[in-house]
């Protein structure tokens, strides 16, 4: 453990009676951003945690796609650190956020799949922030992270209000369903509503507004924005489909859609960068601790399936991960070993000093490698699961009940037992893992196939029955969400 570079920052105790010491005690509280009276408490950063969902490691040009897709993040990660192998551990959005909310794998926390409400009993990072004296709020933008879920708790403020035709196409017909509009919503609404929070708590513009140093300051301020706009379906706004249009003389249909899922990437990086510009421009922006995942990536067709949910294969796992604190962080760090979301909840209690929970996290801190004074283990496993099936889905896929993979050192290692496959590939010949060698190195298999059964042979939360609403059940059920 290192000692907390914050309790430098701690607001001295006021001890009278001497008055030069007084003085200089009212000139330390008034730079430390403390208030006379305040109790000695550490400086603490605002945390902003933007999620992008759907949103593929290798379609963002931060992590070397070939198209402009991300700038924005681009700068993000030349400004701080980024994790190059970032899992999601499970292709599904609110298990996988849950995952990140609370440093646990969905498998500890019971929720195999979507619209399977969130009701562990473990502290979420807002419940743990707002403890801490932070001021939270949230703003998501689809339904599946609607507050009849879960995760609201904790947020003082939590805004999933999704107005009917607000979103894409989701308000007309989807795989043969029919919608009912009103499931989620475009990421400039959400960073405009956003944004008004900021303002309305005196975070940016306006009078109310002041820097980290006046004081008039607010508390800090937990910030969680969701974009969902890289989901299916991919129709991005015109601007970005001339930015990004297909690079073929005669595109094919595949090569449409994954030029339309790069314009929506390019739409939400925007949004992103938006949203920076105005902290940047209020002052905050430097000593903002901002975290940037995805939950999730997407098929785009590399093992014959196009979206997410039903495989465990790189493309559906790996997320970009990027982490910006000038005020304590390096720059331009780049961090090779693999972590995950759960890895998330760990590294905040460590920067910023919170409290050790009752329960021990799924996930580390990765506050040295975010430094620099260490390094992870590069054999860590990593756990992934696939949501539970209860019958075969489209494209004729045997997607049929649970599936889970381990990733550790090179290998990457998939097993189901109910459609009784088994395979095993060398990330570090095969990335796009095409070429599955269970069957020559079974030696290899075994490591990572024993540490994953070790996993599943742990005790697991149940998940907990019949705690969606009926309307809520519905809803999804018409996305095809819930089987
Ligand atoms: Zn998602």
């Amino acid at each position: 453990m290192h000692p907390s570079r914050f309790e430098t920052r701690r607001c001295p105790a006021l001890r009278p009676p001497v008055a030069l010491l007084l003085a200089i005690l009212l000139v330390a509280a008034t730079v430390g951003g403390c208030r006379s009276g305040d109790p000695p408490a550490p400086a603490r950063p605002d945390v902003l945690l933007i999620t992008l969902d759907t949103l593929r490691a290798d379609h963002t040009s931060a992590y070397g796609y070939a198209r402009p897709t991300t700038p924005r993040l681009e700068e993000v990660a030349r400004d701080g650190v980024r994790f190059a192998t970032a899992y999601a551990p499970m292709p599904t959005t609110l298990p996988s956020h849950a995952s990140l909310m609370t440093g646990l794998l969905p498998r500890a926390l019971g929720l195999p799949k979507n619209g399977v409400a969130f009701t562990h009993p473990t502290p979420t990072l807002a419940e743990t922030l707002g403890t801490a004296g932070y001021r939270t709020a949230a703003f998501v933008s689809s339904f599946v992270l609607d507050r009849s879920f879960g995760l609201a708790r904790g947020f003082a403020t939590y805004d999933d209000h999704f107005e009917r035709d607000a979103c894409k196409s989701f308000g007309q017909q989807w795989e043969g369903f029919q919608l009912e509009g009103g499931f989620c919503r475009r990421g400039a609404a959400t960073r405009v509503q956003a944004e008004r929070w900021l303002e309305e708590n005196g975070y940016v513009g306006g009078e109310r507004a002041a820097s980290r140093d006046g004081t008039r300051t607010p508390p800090p301020y937990f910030l969680w924005i969701h974009l969902f706009d890289p989901h299916d379906p991919y129709e991005p706004p015109a601007a970005e489909a001339e930015l990004l249009p297909p690079l073929e003389k005669d595109p094919t249909d595949l090569q449409k859609q994954i030029a339309a899922y790069d314009g929506e990437i390019r739409y939400t990086d925007d949004q992103v960068g938006r949203l920076l510009d105005r902290l940047n421009t209020a002052g905050r922006l430097d000593d903002t601790l901002v975290i940037v995942v995805s939950d999730h990536g997407e098929g785009l067709m590399d093992h014959g399936w196009m979206h997410h949910g039903a495989m465990l294969y790189e493309e559906a796992v790996r997320i970009p991960f990027l982490v910006r604190w000038p005020a304590r962080l390096p720059r331009g760090r780049v961090v090779e070993e693999p972590v995950q979301l759960a890895d998330v909840v760990p590294t905040l209690h460590e920067l910023l000093g919170l409290a050790p929970p009752a329960q021990a996290f799924d996930g580390v801190s990765l506050r040295d490698a975010l430094e620099g004074t260490g390094t992870l283990d590069p054999q860590r496993p990593i756990f992934l699961q696939r949501r539970t099936y209860d019958r075969e889905i489209e494209l004729g896929l045997n997607v049929r009940g649970q599936k889970f993979a381990v990733r550790t050192g090179p290998w990457k290692y998939i097993e189901a037992r109910t459609e009784k496959t088994q395979e095993l590939y060398d990330l570090r010949t095969d990335p796009s893992e095409l070429d599955d060698v269970l069957r020559t190195r079974k030696k290899d298999a075994k490591p990572p196939a024993e540490a994953l059964h070790a996993w599943l042979a742990r005790p697991v939360a149940a998940p907990p029955p019949g705690t969606v609403s009926e309307d809520a059940a519905k809803r999804l059920e018409a996305l095809g969400y819930v089987e």
